[in-house]
């Protein structure tokens, strides 16, 4: 074996080593010297490290090594430099951080990669392509003394501004009948068709579409004398109400998939809880929905709106799905302040910016709350 006579790059002693590419007559040398050039430029060690002072003869070099792996011998007469000469080359390269490996059945250097330096950002008006812009209300239960009509036509009047494509309607348009005790007193519309002929004559009109589920109030006539009212009731009068399913409906608009639901029972009339343990209640409700849903269904949708909590909440990627509990239209009733329970009033504007792949790459929900412009008798 030939052997390399050297001086140590740290410490100064000659030392004799096998290696040709060995620099430091031990390990400690070799560390101790990584360490004092971590402490002298602790900051600018990595700047410099691939920058600063690169000879012509490296920089040729690493310009052929880029193309092909070259020998020793090679590179010698290449430069026309002795082997020792290209010896330290190429440790200078090492210590600057080029990834040059000696392959040791070739015996030749190769340069493995050099690091990107230029990252360039992708095109904002690639990824974000086009935008949909949605209304989403809910839990209306007009014919109810505590209904809040002003508040839905701010809504849609916000609507209208914001140029929605389409409103969503989580259910519970009407308030139904025999929900509970007591709930006869509060009502001022008595019936299906009350509570219908007054929705069709009032419920705000939009140059949009509102697509409407029934909530389990509006299923209380079907329930007493089999009459789906959403349906008949409402949606047959009006061309811009349609009905869309009793309690969840699910679609596709625009390369967006949109589950809705309305489901019954659960913590809005079951139990009564101070209000943080409304929320948690409601998020894990809403999290057994969200699994629920993707057991009897093929997909999880990107957007799931649910409705009859009377509480807003926003869980942005629970599997994958951002998932919205729509605030609700009505203000606090005597039977919802006997349990404890205060409703949140408001609606919401969902914005959803698909990229050029047609993926919804941002999806944001804007919650108005509605709860200072509360009306006593706005019926
Ligand atoms: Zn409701
Ligand atoms: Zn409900």
């Amino acid at each position: 074996m030939a052997k390399y006579k050297r001086i140590c790059k740290f410490c100064g002693k000659p030392f004799e080593t096998k290696f040709h590419n060995k620099v430091y007559c031990s390990p400690r040398c070799k560390s101790d010297n990584e360490n004092t050039r971590k402490r002298v430029h602790p900051e600018t060690a990595d700047e410099t490290k691939k920058t600063n002072d690169i000879k012509e003869d490296e920089k040729k070099v690493l310009l052929w090594l880029k193309n092909k792996p070259l020998s020793i011998g090679e590179i010698s007469r290449r430069l026309d430099k002795s082997k020792e000469t290209i010896i330290k080359l190429t440790d200078n390269l090492q210590n600057k951080g080029y990834d040059l490996k000696l392959d040791k059945s070739s015996k030749q250097f190769i340069l493995e990669r050099e690091f990107a330096t230029a990252f360039k950002p992708l095109k904002l008006s690639t990824i974000f392509k086009r935008e949909l812009t949605f209304g989403i209300v809910s839990d209306n239960h007009t014919g109810s003394k505590y209904q809040q009509m002003t508040i839905l036509k701010t809504a849609y009047a916000d609507f209208i501004q914001q140029k929605v494509a389409f409103v969503l309607h989580a259910g519970d348009i009407t308030d139904g009948i025999n929900m509970y005790r007591g709930q006869v007193s509060e009502l001022f519309l008595h019936g299906a068709d009350e509570q219908a002929e007054y929705i069709v004559e009032y419920y705000p009109k939009a140059p949009f579409k509102t697509y409407i589920i029934s909530g389990n109030h509006d299923t209380s006539y079907k329930r007493a004398v089999g009459y789906n009212v959403v349906r008949h009731g409402i949606c047959d009068k009006r061309d811009d109400l349609v009905f869309r399913g009793e309690e969840s409906s699910e679609f596709d608009v625009k390369g967006l998939r949109i589950g809705i639901l309305h489901p019954s029972g659960g913590v809005a009339y079951a139990r009564s809880y101070r209000a943080q343990k409304i929320i948690e209640s409601v998020v894990t409700d809403t999290i057994n929905h969200v699994k629920d849903w993707q057991e009897k269904r093929a997909a999880l949708p990107h957007i799931f709106i649910i409705g009859h909590y009377h509480i807003s909440n926003y869980l942005p990627y629970y599997m994958g799905v951002a998932t919205i509990n729509a605030p609700c239209m009505q203000a606090q009733t005597p039977y919802l302040k006997r349990k404890g329970l205060s409703p949140e009033l408001g609606y919401v504007i969902m914005k959803v910016v698909f990229s050029d792949m047609g993926i919804p790459i941002k999806i944001t929900p804007d919650f108005v709350n509605c709860m200072p412009y509360i009306k006593e008798k706005d019926y």
